[in-house]
């Protein structure tokens, strides 16, 4: 049998390797800002100093998480070397081989899950240096200047609900997801008239229906139908003047830029702040539900292929599919997880309008494979 290294051998030489690469990266960090340069010389003083402690803190955990999960396996190896005083007696020649082998398997399996820890803390470090966190420590700085900070949310479809319980959760209040999206439902059944306007079929541009306006609050409350999607600025095609000063509008709809406007009001409103910032994102890890979503969508617009003949089959399955999108670059279809981005549109170069005034719309993409390409002008929204 090959020798194989200890698990703490192998953590204590990963973890060196980790220390090297940082200190590496840092060097390459601090080549690239001007000495004179005193404002980004104390940030960048910032950042090693917040990298250097996560780094420390980082393999700290593992080195706690390793002794925690060798003391189980030496129990566990202690457990299996206890017999029963009467197995004892019927000791037979093949049993130590077996034993053995036993462990051999043990070995070799404890060998692999390490091998599959370095390989995540690898991927970790990674990420460390990378430009993703990078962009992070920026967004918190900015965050954290408004006494603000980041809290991840699952891209499940619920999203929107889940953000709003976890703020009711910090007042004190206990909403489940499931009544949040009942009183939704709720409220939009009983204002229909301030909703209907901005629901409209995405095919025919024709405004929801009183049946298909039930539906939608109906799939609102049971179903994992995302929130914001009140879309649809292309079925609001007759109007000529938009007043929406002071309210809370920050980004205005998908397609917004089609319509022919007169004029347009938005004082007072708080409109995307043009505080921009570079982005690179690295790839996200869609669902195994979002990819066969994106593969039945894309199989469906073929009215020769299987899904499309077999769709008609399977009506709860074409619901769920009814609330796909479209990415803005690439044009191929999502259902449930997509990149929120705004561009900027003038109101005059683009809308033919009189006054001339740049306004934050919104633009939906499949992924940050598209988000990266570098032809396009759009912005991802913080
Ligand atoms: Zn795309």
């Amino acid at each position: 049998m090959e020798e194989v290294e200890t698990a703490e051998e192998l953590l204590a030489k990963q973890q060196r390797k980790e220390k090297k690469d940082l200190q590496a990266k840092i060097q390459t960090m601090k080549n690239a800002v001007p000495k004179n340069d005193k404002k980004r010389r104390k940030q960048l003083t910032e950042d090693i100093a917040k990298l250097e402690t996560e780094l420390d803190q980082k393999h700290e955990n593992e080195l706690k998480h390793l002794q925690n999960s060798s003391s189980v396996e030496e129990v566990s190896n202690a457990l299996e070397s206890v017999s029963l005083p009467n197995n004892e007696e019927k000791t037979d020649p093949s049993k130590p081989s077996r034993t053995s082998k036993a462990q051999k398997k043990r070995d070799k399996k404890a060998a692999l899950e390490k091998e599959r820890e370095v390989r995540i803390a690898e991927a970790e470090v990674e990420n460390l240096t990378g430009s993703r966190h990078q962009e992070g420590l920026k967004l918190r700085q900015k965050l954290m200047e408004k006494h603000l900070q980041i809290k991840e949310i699952s891209s499940d479809g619920h999203c929107m609900y889940r953000a709003v319980e976890d703020q009711l959760t910090e007042r004190s209040t206990t909403l489940s997801l499931k009544e949040l999206r009942a009183q939704t439902a709720q409220y939009m059944r009983s204002h229909a008239d301030d909703f209907l306007p901005f629901l409209t079929d995405p095919n025919s541009g024709d405004m929801y229906t009183a049946d298909e306006f039930e539906k939608y609050c109906n799939d609102v409350a049971d179903t994992a139908a995302w929130g914001g999607q009140l879309e649809g600025a292309l079925g609001w095609k007759n109007l000529k003047i938009l007043d929406v000063a002071g309210n809370f509008l920050s980004v205005f709809p998908v397609g917004f830029q089609f319509l022919t406007l007169d004029e347009l009001f938005f004082e007072g409103n708080s409109l995307v702040q043009f505080t921009l910032m570079e982005s690179i994102q690295e790839k996200e890890v869609l669902t195994l539900k979002e990819l066969s979503a994106r593969l039945i969508l894309q199989e469906s617009t073929n009215s020769f292929s299987v899904v499309s003949r077999a769709l008609p089959m399977y009506p709860d399955l074409q619901d769920v599919l009814s609330h796909w999108g479209q990415c803005d670059l690439c044009s191929q279809p999502f259902l449930t997880t997509w990149l929120e981005c705004v561009q900027f549109i003038n109101t005059k170069k683009h809308m033919g309008m009189k006054s001339s005034q740049s306004v934050p719309v919104r633009v939906l993409l499949c992924s940050y494979d598209c988000f990266n390409r570098d032809d396009h002008q759009y912005y991802g929204l913080a």
